[in-house]
């Protein structure tokens, strides 16, 4: 049955020779037949269960390629402030596109100070409007929500916000507002995501907030504790800083783990350098409320083993996410779980044969939206389309949006030492200076990029890295180039485009091993 899943008529019959062509397509024809009487005594061909960005791509492919599909998604409130949200997953609603908003509010108000150095007559007192900017971007989130929901009605797939718990392999709950509804499918894509986690601590869910609850926050965040130095406290503690607040980042082991760690580390210290502490190796242990409102949170060294204890006004949890296979009743369809997400082949498929997952809730996979909904699209392709197309995991780039942000495509050096020896990787490096950066005096001490290849033959690229204005902007035209085989030799016989920052890789000549001052003398020569 799976074979004819995935193999189209047209590459059945014509692949074959002429005399057997007809013969195939009658076969191929029968079963699809058969199939289709099968399917028939099923509600839906497809169910995708969670309608963030993998399932939403998922379903409007299946559609497209002729499937009847039906779009689980429901959101449970978070256990401090209740906050809920609507269809469009965590990306639209408490990810990626809050989050961007309110790092372009906080870099807007530094480049409102930087134009009075350009000669603008700006009024030094200025200072945001954390309610106004809050209900600006709760309102595009809200038009977001509402332009997704046309669009499923649009592209004919049926939206039901009620939350999936498996009753066997084909059939499915919806838990509504109205009651409880039971729906059956040949097949199910399982795009449930992920939540914030909490720490196991006292006054953690009482107390604590996490990025559930940041972006529509009725009241100024204030002096906040941000506990985890990842994606996500190194994000929101930059936008925070940038917005007036007094974030501290804690840390408990290292900063950005997976991530190059020279590279790491300079966006931590250009986060220092302007202003947000770092709590080294240390863990919390407690948050209890004052009599004023305030947090009083203590902490723990974990390597000194010294207790310490300060009071905040906002404790952000920023330690990870949670895959939601709690609530889908995995047991009941037969549905392996590891650590909280589900491991899939390289077809996405689950260990159930009529079950499937894609985006943040697969195991071992790169929790980004560009890469939910690719594998989703590519899944409804294979299951429908007639493709055999698979999602391609490697060479993901991906930006970190602090203030000087940070992207990156392909190994980072220790990662690339690690895979063909010291020996055998060169790097490329070098600090710059952008342009724009000299007249307001900007700091361009953390500006740095550098290109991690291979040392001997075509100097094929393995990673670049970047930190700087427009991080995200640089590296996307890139990671096309690394991803087609990119080499030393080509990127540096690249014509740069003067005056910007992202020439600056078509300048790498210095290497680390040959010990040169990577730090540049002029900027035009
Ligand atoms: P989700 O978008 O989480 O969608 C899953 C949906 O399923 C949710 O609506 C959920 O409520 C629902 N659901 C769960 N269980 C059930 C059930 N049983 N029944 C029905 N519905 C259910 N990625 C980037 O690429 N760039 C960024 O800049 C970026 N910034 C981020 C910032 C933050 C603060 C966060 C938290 C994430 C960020 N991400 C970013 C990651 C990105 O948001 C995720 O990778 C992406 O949203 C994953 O999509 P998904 O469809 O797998 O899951
Ligand atoms: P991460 O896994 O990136 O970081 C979690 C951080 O919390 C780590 O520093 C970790 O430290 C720390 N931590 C974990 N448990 C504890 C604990 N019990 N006490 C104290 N610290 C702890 O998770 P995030 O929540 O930051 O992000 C989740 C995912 O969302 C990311 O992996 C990313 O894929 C996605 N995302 C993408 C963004 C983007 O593309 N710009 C932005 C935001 C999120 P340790 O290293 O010691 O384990």
């Amino acid at each position: 049955m799976h074979l004819f899943e995935f193999v189209p008529v047209s590459q059945l019959a014509e692949g074959a020779p002429r005399h057997r062509r007809s013969i195939y397509r009658s076969a191929y024809l029968d079963i699809r037949l058969r199939e289709e009487s099968a399917q028939g005594s099923y509600d839906y061909d497809l169910i995708v269960i969670g309608g963030g960005s993998a399932g939403l791509a998922c379903a409007k492919e299946a559609v497209l390629n002729g499937a009847r599909v039906a779009c689980l998604d429901y959101v449970k409130p978070t256990p401090t402030l209740g906050t809920k949200w609507g269809v469009g997953g965590t990306c639209v609603n408490v990810g990626c596109i809050p989050k961007k908003l309110m790092h372009q509010a906080s870099l807007l108000g530094e480049a409102v100070h930087e134009a009075a150095a350009y000669g603008w007559n700006v009024d030094d007192k200025i200072k945001p409007d954390w309610s106004k900017l809050v209900q600006s971007v709760q309102n595009h989130i809200k038009s977001v929500n509402w332009v997704t929901r046309v669009d499923l009605r649009d592209k004919k797939v049926e939206y039901i916000n009620g939350l999936g718990s498996f009753v066997d392999s084909h059939t499915l709950v919806a838990k509504l507002k109205s009651g409880d509804r039971t729906i059956t499918a040949q097949t199910f894509v399982i795009a449930v995501g992920g939540r914030p986690r909490y720490p196991d601590i006292p006054g953690a869910l009482e107390y604590g907030i996490t990025s559930d609850d940041l972006f529509s926050l009725d009241r100024e965040p204030g002096k906040t504790l941000v506990v985890g130095a990842g994606y996500i406290g190194l994000e929101c503690a930059g936008f925070l800083k940038g917005l007036g607040y007094e974030p501290t980042v804690m840390v408990r082991s290292i900063v950005l783990r997976g991530f190059d760690q020279q590279m790491a580390e300079l966006v931590a210290a250009s986060m220092e350098e302007r202003g947000i502490p770092f709590l080294r190796k240390s863990v919390p242990l407690s948050v209890e409320k004052q009599d004023d409102g305030k947090l009083l949170v203590k902490w723990k060294n974990t390597e000194t083993g010294e207790e310490a204890e300060d009071v905040f006004d906002t404790v952000l949890w920023a330690i990870g996410r949670k895959g939601l296979v709690d609530d889908l009743n995995l047991p009941n369809a037969g549905v392996s779980v590891q650590k909280d997400k589900i491991p899939v082949d390289s077809q996405e498929a689950t260990n159930v044969a009529n079950i499937y997952a894609v985006g943040d809730i697969i195991y071992g996979k790169p929790e980004l939206t560009p890469v939910a909904i690719l594998a989703g699209r590519l899944l409804a392709r294979r299951l429908y389309g007639g493709s055999i197309q698979l999602m391609d995991y490697a060479d993901v780039a991906t930006t970190v949006f602090t203030p000087l942000e940070y992207a990156c495509v392909g190994l980072s050096e220790e990662d690339a030492v690690k895979q063909y020896g010291a020996d055998e990787v060169e790097v490329f490096h070098g600090y710059y200076k952008p342009t724009e950066f000299f007249i307001p005096q900007k700091s361009v001490r953390y500006c740095y990029l550098k290109a991690v290849a291979e040392r001997h033959g075509d100097q094929r690229v393995y990673g670049l890295h970047y930190l700087g204005p427009v991080a995200g902007e640089v590296i996307q035209g890139f990671a096309a180039a690394l991803k087609s085989g990119l080499t030393i030799n080509t990127l540096i016989n690249t014509v740069g485009i003067h005056p910007t920052t992202a020439e600056e890789f078509t300048r790498l000549t210095i290497t680390k091993r040959s010990g040169l001052d990577p730090t540049p003398a002029s900027c035009c020569s």
